[in-house]
Parts: C-alpha cells; structure tokens; sequence
C-alpha cells in the first residue's frame, strides 16, 4: 500500500526540516486534495547547502571517474527496483497516467547509466608541442558547485539529465526541484544517497523559486548553473547568470512545427503525433504544437487527427486505460481557455474540445483548433498543454518560413516521403531538434536543447557532461 509522505531538505547528507520549521502544501491536481507538506528552505537553509555544496566538491573531484561511475549505476539500479513506489508518488502529485510516471522512472535509470559511463570518458588533449620537452595538456577539470533549477512536468526526468550530468563530470550539485511535484524527484536523490554519493555532494531544497535563484546564482560558492523553464524566467536567470560571470544551460520554451507533406504517410503522422500532442497533456517543452499540413492531405490528416483527440482517455492517472490526466496545476486551465478563446474571436475554427472537464481536478478536453491565424496569441505563445493547431500550406518554402517564423526554436517534426525533402528540412529548419517520420527525441545518447528564444546547450549526447568541464591547459618542461 503507497502513501505519500511529508518531505524534507536534503543538507549534507541529512534529510531536515527547514531551519523556521515553515512548510508549503502539495495538492493532487486529479482529486484537489491535499497530499502532503514540504521543508520550505530560506536563506539559512541555503547557507547549510552552499556550504554543503562547497565541501562536497572538495569530496567528489577526488573520487575516480571510476568509482562515481559505480555509485551513479548503483542509484539507478536502485531507481528500477522502487519504480512502482515512485511512478505512484508521481502520478498522485503531477497527475499523468501511471505508465507514464513509470516510464519517466525508467528513463531516468537509463540516463543515469549512460552519463556513468560518460564519467569514464572526459579526456582532454596532448597537443604536440614546438620545442623538444615540452608536454602541453588540455585537462578536462569539473566546473565546480552546481545550482539547477527544474520544472514540474517532468518532476524526475528535469533533473536526472543535470545531476547525472553534473555528477559524471565531478562537480556537487544543489537542485532546486518543483514544489508542486517533491516527492518524486526527492525519491531519485535518494536513490543517489543510498548508492553512498558522500555527503554534501547533492543536496536539495525547496521554497519560493525567484528568492532561491536569486539567492544562489551569485553566490560565489556556485559555479554553473542549468535552468529548464520558461523562456522569460530563463532570460532573467541567464542575465543574472551573466553578471556573475556563471556558466550556464538553459532549456526553455518551444512552439514545435510539425510539417505534413502531400507524400507522407498520413495514418501513421496522425497515430505519432496525436500520441505526443497528448502525452503529460500536452505539458511539454518538445510538445508538437503547430501542425502545418499540405493543402492536398490537409482534410484527411485534419479529421483523422481530431478522432484520435476524441479517443483520448482522461482521467486520474491512477485509474485503468486512462490515457490523458489532469493538468499539473489549476493555473494552467484558465491560461488554455484565455489562448482558445482568444483563437477563436480571431477567426479560429474549435474542432473539438476547448473546455475544462468537470469542476473537480485539473481535467481539460484535449483540443484541436484550425486555420488560425498567426494574429492569435496561440501562434506565438507556448501553449502547453493539449491544444493542437492545424494550418495549412502550399510549398516547401511557404512551410519553412512558418516553421522558423517564432523566436522559438526547440523541437520540430515533419512528415515526407521525399528523401530530398527532409534532407532539406534538415538544412532549414531553425530548431535544435527535427525528427522526421518518427517521433526519435529526448534518448540520453543523442542533443537535447534549443537554439534562438529556446536557449543554449544540450542536455544530452556526447557534449551534455562538456557542459559541466572546464579547459585548463597544463605546459610542462622536463
Ligand atoms: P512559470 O514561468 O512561473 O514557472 C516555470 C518554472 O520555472 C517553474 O518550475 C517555476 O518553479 C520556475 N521558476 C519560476 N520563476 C523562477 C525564478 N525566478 N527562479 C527559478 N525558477 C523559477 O510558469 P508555470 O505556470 O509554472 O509554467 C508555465 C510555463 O512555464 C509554460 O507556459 C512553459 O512555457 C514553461 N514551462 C516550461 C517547461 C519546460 O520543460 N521547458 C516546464 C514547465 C513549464
């Protein structure tokens, strides 16, 4: 029988209260009920962690590449034995169908076993010298303490990438994790603290998110930080960061394009991107957003895509064969129905959905807007949650100019037959991401991260650990 529990700070290796003993509560967005409380950290607890954070870095930098990557597979192993515990822990507070959060729990064991072995393969460089003697020595050193900060849509997932990331490079970490959804995320720092990372060398809190950020950023304990959010919230850290001359990675909003061509396979677009529209209810950052379909398939992939809107399944995520759940937190309904309606009084046409689902949790009607024109508010702003929008166009070009048309440029997907097509969609469009035919995003092994309003650096793939290295060149003489 799962319960879910009070939760704490974890401050040197000790599982705390906050110093003032003030807590916030954690609701579940399906039932309306309060689950639980959490430590609300101030500035003291922070103190504790930063010093924390500072003496831990002294620990792990000197713990072998070897033995991190024993303990960083030791932590994963143990996340795969709790994933039953923790997928419920999961789907009670954020509210996606239980597969889901497992699948999220399972995920992150796979990241973390990858960046394990990352851990093993910071090399730096000999360079050949000028003069007989010489050695010249890139060394790859971990950057230092590190400060991230995640969101609640994916409570486990935001953070695996950054502290395994961080952790295989050899730096400590204090994760600033989301207060509506703590208890998952607190599970995989347990993880890590029961696989016997020292103490100090992860260390987590909560509280309120600007007065933490504010706080931390500039301090100079702190040498990098990661940030995944919304586009201004991550202006306004990089700009802080940039101050203090902090490092930083910043995985922001998207508004993902999804180019449907006469030669595509429509059946299959519709069943793919219909299952990724409505995952985590559309609360995604590489959410499949604006659909833009060629004219000659546009009415087949139109009413094929809003029947499988209608198939979808919403419900308490804890419940048998539900396929959607509740929207994380009751902002997000009236921010769907303030972008729909303004839609719509712009010219939109509601092809189904468009309202909240009953007046208990968080449930909205997965929503298919179409020929909405680019003066709504939906068309530039990050809708997510579970709003589709289908346009349509006429030429390659026309499609190209849509899709790179917004500040945003995180994810974006198409549809083609053509070889020739998609090898010039790779060369166009202006995303990090484009997967084509296929919805192939998000594996540890490959980037994950934004270009232009979207923000900088990858989150995965070989370079994700270079994030949290620096270069220091060593030149020796005999
Ligand atoms: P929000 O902008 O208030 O918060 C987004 C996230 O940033 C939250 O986790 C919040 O705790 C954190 N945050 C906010 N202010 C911060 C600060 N000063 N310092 C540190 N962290 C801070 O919005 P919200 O209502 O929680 O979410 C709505 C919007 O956020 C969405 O429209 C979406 O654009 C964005 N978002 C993006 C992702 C993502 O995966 N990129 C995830 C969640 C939310």
């Amino acid at each position: 029988m799962h319960s879910y529990p009070d939760i704490k700070l974890l401050i040197n290796g000790e599982w705390r209260d906050a110093l003032s003993g003030k807590t916030i509560a954690v609701s579940d967005p399906a039932t309306d009920e309060i689950l639980g409380n959490i430590a609300h950290a101030e500035k003291a607890d922070l103190d504790l962690a930063l010093d924390a954070a500072d003496k831990g870095f002294k620990v792990w930098r000197e713990t072998s590449a070897y033995e991190r990557s024993k303990i960083m597979r030791k932590a994963a192993d143990l996340l795969r034995e709790r994933k039953d515990t923790i997928a419920w822990l999961m789907t009670r507070e954020q509210g996606k169908p239980l597969a889901q959060s497992a699948m999220e729990v399972m995920g992150a064991a796979d990241t973390i076993d990858w960046f394990a072995e990352e851990a093993r393969r910071t090399y730096g460089q000999v360079i050949p010298a000028r003069a007989t003697g010489v050695s010249q020595l890139a060394i790859k050193v971990p950057v230092g303490p590190v400060a991230a900060f995640t969101p609640w849509n994916f409570p486990i997932n935001q953070i695996v990438r950054k502290l395994s990331a961080a952790l295989a490079a050899g730096c400590s970490i204090i994760v600033k994790a989301p207060e509506e959804t703590p208890a998952s995320p607190a599970e995989l720092i347990r993880a890590f603290v029961d696989a016997g990372v020292p103490a100090g060398v992860v260390n987590l809190v909560y509280g309120v998110p600007s007065e933490i950020s504010e706080y931390l950023i500039p301090h100079p304990v702190i040498r990098k930080i990661s940030f995944t959010g919304s586009t201004p919230i991550g202006k306004h850290l990089a700009s802080l960061a940039g101050k203090h001359m902090k490092r930083a990675t910043m995985e922001l909003g998207g508004h993902a394009p999804v180019m449907i061509f006469d030669d595509a396979n429509i059946d299959k677009a519709i069943e793919i991107m219909a299952m990724s529209k409505f995952r985590n209810a559309g609360q995604v950052c590489v959410a499949p957003t604006r659909f833009l379909v060629q004219e000659g398939v546009a009415s087949q992939f139109l009413d094929g895509f809003v029947k499988a809107a209608e198939a979808v399944k919403v419900g308490n995520g804890l419940e048998d064969g539900i396929t959607m759940g509740p929207l994380a937190n009751e902002r997000r309904i009236p921010a769907m129905e303030a972008l729909i309606q303004d839609a719509v009084t712009h010219g939109a046409e509601l092809k189904t959905g468009g309202k909240r689902i009953g007046n208990k949790g968080n449930f909205f009607e997965p929503t298919v807007l179409a020929n909405v024109p680019t003066s709504a508010k939906i068309m530039n702003d990050e809708p997510f949650g579970p709003v589709a929008i289908v346009n349509t166009f006429k030429s390659f070009d026309d499609a190209i100019s849509e899709a790179n048309r917004l500040p945003f440029g995180l994810a974006s997907f198409a549809f083609t037959g053509s070889v020739k097509t998609a090898h010039e969609l790779g060369r166009q469009v202006e995303a990090g991401m484009l997967t084509i035919n296929h919805n192939g995003l998000a594996l540890p092994e490959v980037p994950f991260g934004g270009i232009k309003d979207s923000g900088y650096g990858t989150e995965g793939g070989s370079e994700a650990v270079g994030a949290y290295l620096e270069t220091r060149f060593v030149s020796q003489m005999n």
